[in-house]
């Protein structure tokens, strides 16, 4: 594992760096076994909203990127998700954060999509429509296993948010731990 010093370091003095981040688990409170299919099932995790007005300072763009199969199973649509998108985004920015790229990808996770993470589909698109990523000065936030090879496939520094406290996160894919966003950022700003 790096230190998170020196992702940091590396984040200051390179300038320049993308972040890349998972929604449920890391932004929200995810829902175990269900979906997030109306704004009254949408829970801020304590701090994101701040935490996104200091991400505003060191990265761009800033890119959502999450798995939503509830789509390909029926249970909502995208326009249902799109409006929970734009709610999160209103609330991000009434703190001054942005996010500049939502990406989601509906499909099943027994459909082969190489949209749904860990695949990298969502990551390639987001160069597409933003040139100036470069993945190897991009940062993936994410609370599964899945997030932390999806960055390290696409060339990305990992951290992986620990919302469930696992213990012994001894993978290659994973470059940091930390507890949350909030501690995440806070630990960017104070350093
Ligand atoms: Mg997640």
């Amino acid at each position: 594992m790096t230190s998170l010093n020196s992702i940091i370091n590396r984040i200051k003095q390179e300038g320049n760096w993308s972040l890349f981040v998972d929604r449920d688990g890391v932004v929200n409170k995810r829902i175990v076994d269900d979906y997030v299919k109306h704004i009254d099932d949408f829970s801020f995790i304590k701090g994101v909203e701040n935490a996104f007005s200091i991400f505003a300072t060191y990265f761009h763009p800033i890119i959502l990127v999450t798995n939503q199969q509830g789509i390909g199973k029926g249970l909502m649509t995208e326009d249902q998700l799109n409006t929970i998108h734009n709610y999160m985004s209103a609330k991000i920015g009434e703190q001054g954060g942005k996010i500049n790229g939502i990406y989601y990808c509906g499909d099943l996770a027994n459909s082969g999509s190489n949209n749904r993470k860990p695949e990298i589909g969502m990551a390639l698109k987001a160069k597409k429509d933003f040139p100036t990523i470069n993945f190897s000065r991009s940062l993936m936030l994410g609370d599964s296993y899945s997030d932390m090879q999806f960055g390290k496939k696409a060339g990305m520094t990992t951290i992986f948010i620990n919302t469930d406290n696992h213990q012994n996160l001894n993978y290659a894919s994973i470059d940091y731990v930390c507890a949350s966003l909030e501690s995440f950022a806070h630990q960017l700003s104070q350093s």
